[in-house]
């Protein structure tokens, strides 16, 4: 683009601009929050083209802004989360925020391929799909929109959220925040859009935009299934039950201490969390007492029939077949709590709620997100390789193990076939946190990308010269 042509589009964007303002469609002040999903998307579009004119440094300088003002707001957005949802916890969640402020890659995540020879040269680029749509969960609000924002602006960019209902005063204080940050660089207005009041009918909206040019869905079954069938491209980051296999071959007060630290991590909330642990029978009870001494609750006959009832609810899918869902009102609950709602009033160690049950037990096979760990022992390896598989639902999400024995690990990574397999560690090891690799807070697992970055985020474009520029 030259520079005329520059000029041009900044010109014809504040027009535009002023146009949408002097209609009431978009406030000077509103950061990206607009009234309506039809006027977030034309602004986006806008902003995304603004931001092309700018170089790839002064990209990068907007990220950076980004990750300072997510971390100076880590703690507020956390407190925030926590308030508006009711769920999670506010130490953890700040962690959550300044991983993704601190560890979600950037720029530097774009690579190019080249080609070169007798012919010539040819390139291939890693280009912007233009105006992301991003829908996002109520689990981590503002960790997502953290996290979603550098990666899909660092690829170039814009990106218009449908917040869940839920969250919605979280993720738009999120929003502003960061597109103040970019602001303040002489960055695009509006590059991060959002809407006042989010809803199903807006994603909805968003979806069937036809300026919205890639849709990425992070949430439950449904809403990836919702873009799936939308016809456009889509990348769908859904719902997990990770499995925790132990074996004879562990370190097993390690393992305990792991499994009560990942599997109470914001009270069990984040999609990668273990949610079962599966034990070779012969270290079940030295597994056992070890949660208990790093705060696990163990919980038995009557209570456990009484934490049953408190937390799992009965839906009639179809006539005549019910399955069992979280009751709600525990999602993300702090153990404590859940337990003082069945007459225990447990000490201030305590962070989790350890079961004994069968294979079978709805605490083993639905995604509570509540700081409960159902517990199955199990003969061998092969039924605890066999019975993961089965607790995992095909989500191809995440699965973790404690082993020292490398045959039962890769036989396992084979069988299960997840995204995330974190072996020796707490789960949340598999998105950065005390082990190697960049963080995600959107792991693609049935559309097939994996842990969501900026790469993501881009289309690729051939670029050929011919007989020309190759230099060997
Ligand atoms: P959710 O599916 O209820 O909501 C997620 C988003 O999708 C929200 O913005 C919601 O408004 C929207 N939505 C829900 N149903 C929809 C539909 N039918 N059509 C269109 N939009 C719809 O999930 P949640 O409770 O916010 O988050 C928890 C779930 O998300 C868990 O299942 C968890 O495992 C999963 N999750 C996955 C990842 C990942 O990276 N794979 C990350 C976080 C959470």
């Amino acid at each position: 683009m030259n520079l005329a042509n520059v000029e041009m589009e900044k010109l014809v964007a504040a027009v535009v601009k002023e146009v949408l303002k002097s209609s009431g469609t978009s406030s000077p002040n509103a950061y990206g929050v607009f009234d309506c999903i039809v006027r977030a998307v034309e602004d986006a579009s806008l902003a995304q083209k603004q931001l092309m004119t700018f170089s790839l440094e002064k990209r990068a300088e907007f990220i950076t802004a980004m990750r300072e003002a997510a971390l100076a707001h880590a703690e507020f957005l956390a407190e925030m989360a926590v308030k508006e949802t009711g769920m999670g916890r506010v130490a953890d969640k700040i962690i959550k925020n300044r991983l993704a402020a601190l560890k979600t890659p950037g720029t530097e995540d774009l690579k190019t391929e080249a080609y070169t020879g007798d012919r010539g040269l040819t390139i291939v680029e890693m280009a912007p799909f233009g105006v992301i749509g991003a829908i996002t969960p109520v689990t981590n609000p503002a960790a997502t929109i953290i996290n979603n924002s550098i990666g899909m602006i660092a690829a170039g960019n814009s990106v218009v959220f449908c917040p869940h209902p839920s969250a919605r005063d979280t993720s738009l204080k999120t929003v502003e925040i960061l597109n103040k940050a970019i602001i303040s660089r002489g960055g695009p207005q509006d590059i991060l859009c959002t809407i006042k009041e989010p809803s199903l009918k807006a994603v909805q909206e968003l979806m069937n935009h036809p300026k919205v040019n890639l849709l990425v869905a992070t949430g439950g079954p449904d809403v990836v299934r919702a873009v799936l069938s939308s016809g456009k491209k889509a990348i769908g980051a859904g719902a997990g039950n990770p499995p925790v296999v132990v074996d004879e071959t562990a370190d097993i007060e390690k393992a305990a201490k792991d499994i009560v630290d990942g599997g109470t991590f914001d009270n069990n909330l984040p999609c990668i969390a273990e949610k079962s642990i599966i034990v070779v029978g012969s270290v079940a009870d030295l597994l056992l007492a070890n949660m208990q001494k790093h705060g696990a609750y163990l919980i038995q006959g009557t209570h456990l029939r009484d934490l049953e009832k408190l937390v799992l609810q009965e839906k009639i899918v179809e006539p005549g077949k019910s399955k069992y869902v979280p009751s709600k009102q525990y999602v993300g609950k702090d153990a404590r709590y859940i337990l003082e709602k069945i007459g225990i009033r447990a000490g201030e160690e305590i962070r989790g709620i350890v079961a004994l049950v069968e294979a079978h037990h709805p605490f083993v096979m639905v995604e509570l997100m509540m700081p409960i760990l159902p517990l199955v022992q199990v003969k061998n390896i092969d039924e605890a390789i066999a019975l993961a598989v089965k607790v995992e639902h095909g989500n191809r999400h995440t699965a973790i193990m404690h082993s020292k024995n490398v045959d039962h690990m890769t036989r396992f990574a084979k069988a299960i076939q997840t995204t995330i397999f974190v072996k020796n560690a707490p789960s949340y090891a598999g998105i950065g946190v005390g082990g190697e690799g960049f963080t995600t807070f959107t792991i693609a697992g049935p559309t097939g990308e994996g842990l969501t970055s900026a790469r993501t985020f881009t289309r690729q474009r051939r670029c050929v010269l011919v007989d020309a520029l190759s230099i060997v």
